[in-house]
């Protein structure tokens, strides 16, 4: 069989022995790859390069489309581009991947028996990146979730946990509050979650689901997220596990992946042969199945398992009474490599199917045809300091657009006009909301644009408009509070 290319980047601090270790187990495994490296990190950021990458980098990433990458250092100071938002964004890594595994007794744990993984969508939501100051007293981050993003994540889950004998697929949202856009994404969950009747399927509100998370995380099994809620409770289910140093991850995408370790470049503890590999040996196990083979991943993933519970063990994990030898970086990978072909006798060994690389989103994407669209006015938002809702409304009074009507006033979503409360602090930032006269008429194009000039002769500053739409009939926007 073909050596599989992969792009290597042993990254900063602790990274290059972690790679090192790393390397050298899964080559003595048989891993059947050839090595194309590139240089990221700490040095590149230095050179001027704000996304700590060197164009030139991108065409072996291209070219061999799996990255192993090592933590790096993101220097002190602004102007430097986080790499991994760089690095997904770019290949359109969707999916990030994180096994959180206890392996009590050898490694201290308040939950022995968790197994969870969270399945995180990278690429939407806050992290979209789109933030505006509008007003002197307001600044806005877009939350974006779509329905292509949110399929390729969902059914990336379900594909997950068919290929490795999972039980159950959770889904974390908070539609009761952003009934849209995590309305959304549970919708799709349901969805793409019927066509696997054999699997469970559960869904919770993430704030009760992540405090069920960190107090029984044994009930779950793999969840998927949005963006934000992933980032922040795929640590926190690390940390509960007792892995940190310990877990590996992926990020895939339909043309890439990269995979890691998840914890930082620890300088501290750089260039003193104490750093723990196993989160980027147990990243490159992710790796070796994505590239099918799945031998050398089982060995090794066996292998490294019987050297934990031989307590041979780093710094990091060691607990006296438990852990039998403390070794280094360089000791732990010869270790390990000693016991290849071994499985471990007191945890779980594990079994990897064959089967080709989990991209895509394991299908295409649902076709569905365009909805009805009916334009049913529009939100008017001003950067306004003069005065209470009542003169806004009066001013606006002179504002007279045939078939349009003001509706509501509204101030940071909650209607302040007509018949707002007193006591509702009111910003700089107003939200006007235009209608047709007639309730559910339908507006154009041409008469908000009449509208803004309007509002503009007035010598109001709008800072943003927002399209009022329904879509098959079903009125798409988010009511004032109070409306
Ligand atoms: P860190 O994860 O590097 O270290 C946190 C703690 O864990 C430290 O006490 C460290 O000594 C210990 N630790 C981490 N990995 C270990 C290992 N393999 N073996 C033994 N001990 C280990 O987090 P930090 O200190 O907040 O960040 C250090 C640098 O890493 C920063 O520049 C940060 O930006 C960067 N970082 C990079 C990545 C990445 O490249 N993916 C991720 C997180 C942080």
């Amino acid at each position: 069989m073909a050596n599989v290319p992969i792009t290597v980047a042993r990254g900063d601090g602790i990274g290059p022995e972690i790679m090192a270790a790393t390397l050298h187990i899964i080559k003595e495994a048989g891993a059947r790859i050839d090595i194309e490296e590139i240089e990221i990190g700490e040095k590149v950021y230095l050179r001027g390069i704000s996304a700590g990458i060197e164009p030139s980098s991108w065409e072996s990433l291209r070219r061999t489309k799996v990255f192993l990458k090592a933590p790096i250092t993101t220097p002190q100071g602004g102007g430097f581009k986080s790499l991994n938002v760089t690095t997904r964004k770019s290949l359109g890594l969707y999916a990030n991947v994180r096994p959180c595994v206890a392996y009590h007794p050898y490694v201290d744990t308040k939950h022995p028996g968790m197994n969870v993984v969270i399945v995180r969508e990278n690429e939407e939501d806050l992290y979209a990146g789109i933030e505006h100051q509008q007003t002197d007293q307001v600044v806005q981050s877009l939350k974006i979730i779509s329905r292509p993003g949110s399929e390729k994540i969902v059914r990336y889950a379900f594909e997950y946990a068919v290929r490795n004998n999972r039980k159950k697929v959770t889904c974390f949202t908070k539609d009761n509050i952003m009934k849209l856009s995590d309305g959304l994404f549970h919708k799709v969950f349901n969805e793409i979650g019927s066509e696997y009747p054999d699997m469970e399927k559960e869904h919770w509100i993430v704030d009760i689901g992540a405090a069920k998370l960190a107090d029984t995380p044994c009930v779950f099994d793999v969840i998927v997220m949005p963006n934000l809620y992933g980032d922040i409770l795929s640590d926190v289910a690390a940390q509960i596990a007792g892995s940190v140093g310990l877990a590996g991850s992926a990020n895939i995408g339909s043309a890439a992946a990269m995979f890691e370790a998840i914890h930082g470049s620890a300088p501290r503890r750089a260039g003193q042969n104490l750093a723990n590999p196993s989160g980027l040996l147990l990243g490159s196990v992710m790796m070796l199945l994505h590239i099918d083979q799945t031998d050398v991943a089982e060995r090794v993933h066996n292998a490294w398992l019987r050297t934990l519970e031989e307590g041979i063990h780093t710094y990091d994990v060691f607990q006296e009474g438990v852990s039998k030898t403390k070794v280094g970086t360089k000791e732990f990978a010869v270790a390990v490599v000693a016991r290849m072909g071994q499985k471990p006798e007191k945890l779980k060994p594990v079994t990897y199917r064959s089967a080709p690389p989990q991209a895509a989103g394991g299908g295409a994407l649902k076709t569905r045809a365009a909805a009805k669209k009916d334009l049913l006015g529009v939100d008017v938002s001003l950067h306004w300091t003069k005065g209470t809702p009542d003169d806004l409304a009066g001013i606006l009074s002179k504002v007279v657009v045939s078939g349009v009507k003001l509706h509501i006033i509204s101030n940071r979503g909650v209607k302040v006009w007509p018949g707002g409360m007193a006591e509702t602090f009111c910003s700089d930032h107003w939200t006007c909301r235009y209608t047709g006269v007639e309730n559910g008429a339908t507006v154009n194009h041409g008469q908000i644009v009449e509208l803004l000039g309007k509002i503009a002769g007035l010598g109001l500053d709008f800072i943003k408009t927002e399209n009022l739409c329904a879509f098959d009939g079903v009125k798409c926007y988010s009511l004032e509070l109070g409306e």
